[in-house]
């Protein structure tokens, strides 16, 4: 059960070198691969090397980039130039709003729209204009 473990290499190590985890292999701190197995070194906390990569980027906290409030505001107040559509990247529908926007119907269901993006939920918004 008590198997005798050889002196641990590490004691003779500098302080800027380390042992390759597969092989043992001693390395540079900031080696990315050992050379002498090829085997790519685990990046470690604290460690020089290449931490920036594990830092979670902005893409995973927020489900959408567009804020249902600016959307409401921009459908009252810009509603009949179909300014909110394009503000929630529905470019066809902006373009549509634009060429009836002398009939004044586009700002009658902009004005709904506005109401609605103004009173639906946070998660509902951002299922419907997801981006
Ligand atoms: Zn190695």
């Amino acid at each position: 059960m008590d198997e005798p473990y050889r002196e641990s290499p590490v004691a003779t190590l500098g302080p800027n070198k380390k042992h390759c985890f597969a092989c043992a292999a001693v390395l540079d701190i900031r080696a990315e691969l050992c050379p002498r197995c090829g085997i790519r070194q685990p990046v470690l906390p604290g460690m020089p090397a290449s931490t920036a990569l594990t830092v979670p980027g902005p893409r995973s906290l927020a489900r959408t980039s567009r804020n249902k409030t600016t959307a409401g505001v921009f459908a009252l107040l810009l509603g009949g130039l179909g300014i909110h559509k394009f503000y929630l990247g529905q470019t066809a529908a902006g373009i549509l709003y634009l060429l009836f926007c002398w009939t004044f119907i586009p700002a009658l269901i902009a004005f709904v729209e506005g109401i609605l993006y103004l009173t639906m939920s946070d998660e509902t918004f951002a299922e419907r204009y997801p981006g």
